[in-house]
């Protein structure tokens, strides 16, 4: 298989950071993304206030990172620049309640995921700048990165550009949080839309987290030790995919033992079969057609049952117990090193 496209990529050198710090940033929510993008764009010396609820639970972590709160109302009309970050399933609501009866002609509209625009659930005013800057990394890593001098690549695009800037802005902003420091990449807001939900469901983390549990119950049913299950295919994954992350495949491939390669190349096309692809562009179309996106609205408007039902088998299942008794005496994962500390970030 071979592809036609070409990479055109940004780096700091090309950006001019004036664009976002000559303009006063609202962050909407302190969640994964609003925590790492708002510290980060502090520390880059751009005037950043965090939008939240005034009653809400992140007030008090923002306030600790010394960041200025605002209720959403306020950082709206105080802003020239908003980027939202709460959950893509409140965003509709909270756009209609709170922050369109404040915009102003010329403001810039920012979102860190295309689902809401692409799928039209908020259409903003013709003369507001809407565009996008996506982190391809949690923000909790898009935070850990900054603070080792590197950068989460990040993805910009424009949906409609009023001022005629937009990309600019979309530029100087992502800098701000880090990217240019590993790379921008431009895109549109279909296509961000459509390949984040694929990737996610395919592959990351519904693909992964179904291929552990797989291999895992495989060997626990064989009648080995779940702790040995726990070790050959959970926690051996991230040292397997921070080869491939720095090399690719090959890379990999070159540290591993002949014995692993073979059954590599020739047992991996026996799980990862013909069918499961085609089970992937199915769901590849129902993401494009907007089934599941009605879908997940559904789920959410109708209470998240589902959802928590879900979420809740999944903590229950065998390989977390194990995996957590078992990451308890690695002595370097304690309560300082870890990237995610729930009372702060
Ligand atoms: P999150 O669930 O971690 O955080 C949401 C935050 O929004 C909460 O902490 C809270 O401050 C606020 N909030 C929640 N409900 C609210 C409500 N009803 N009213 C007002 N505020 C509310 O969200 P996230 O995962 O950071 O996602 C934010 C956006 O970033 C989404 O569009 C998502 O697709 C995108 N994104 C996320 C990641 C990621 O790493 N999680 C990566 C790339 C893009
Ligand atoms: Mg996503
Ligand atoms: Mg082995």
């Amino acid at each position: 298989m071979t592809t036609t496209h070409e990479l055109k990529v940004y780096m700091d050198k090309d950006i001019d950071r004036n664009f976002i710090l000559n303009k006063k940033v609202a962050v909407i929510g302190y969640g994964s993304q609003g925590y790492g993008q708002s510290t980060n764009l502090k520390d880059s010396g751009v005037n950043v206030v965090v939008g939240l609820r005034p009653d809400g639970p992140s007030a008090k972590k923002a306030e600790q990172e010394g960041l200025k709160v605002m209720s959403i109302e306020d950082a709206v009309k105080w802003a020239d620049l908003i980027q939202i970050l709460i959950p893509d399933e409140v965003q509709a609501k909270v756009y209609e309640t709170q922050i369109k009866p404040h915009l102003r002609p010329g403001q810039y509209l920012m979102f860190a995921h295309g689902f809401n625009i692409h799928y039209k659930r908020i259409v903003p005013p013709a003369d507001v700048n809407v565009l996008m800057v996506a982190p391809k990394g949690p923000g909790h890593t898009v935070r850990s990165e900054y603070k080792l001098g590197k950068g989460v690549p990040s993805l910009i695009a424009v949906y409609q550009d009023p001022s005629g800037d937009s990309k600019n802005v979309a530029l100087a902003y992502a800098a701000c949080i880090g990217a240019g420091r590993s790379g921008i990449y431009e895109t549109n807001f279909k296509e961000e839309t459509e390949t984040d939900l694929f990737g996610e469901q395919a592959v990351l983390c519904g693909g992964l987290s179904a291929l552990l549990k797989a291999g895992f119950e495989t060997l626990v049913e064989g009648g080995y030790s779940p702790y040995m299950a726990y070790f050959e295919c959970l926690h051996e994954m991230k040292l397997i995919v921070d080869l491939v992350n720095q090399g690719g495949i090959s890379d990999m491939r070159y540290s591993i033992s002949n014995t692993a390669e073979w059954g590599d190349m020739t047992i991996g096309p026996r799980i990862i079969t013909p069918a499961v692809k085609e089970e992937m562009k199915k769901v590849l179309k129902e993401i494009q057609d907007g089934t599941f996106a009605n879908e997940w609205m559904a789920e959410y408007n109708s209470g998240m049952k589902k959802f928590r039902q879900l979420e809740k088998e999944g903590e229950e299942h065998e390989i977390e117990r194990v995996g957590k008794e078992l990451r308890s005496k690695f002595t370097w994962n304690n309560a300082d090193s870890r990237i995610i500390n729930r009372d702060k970030n």
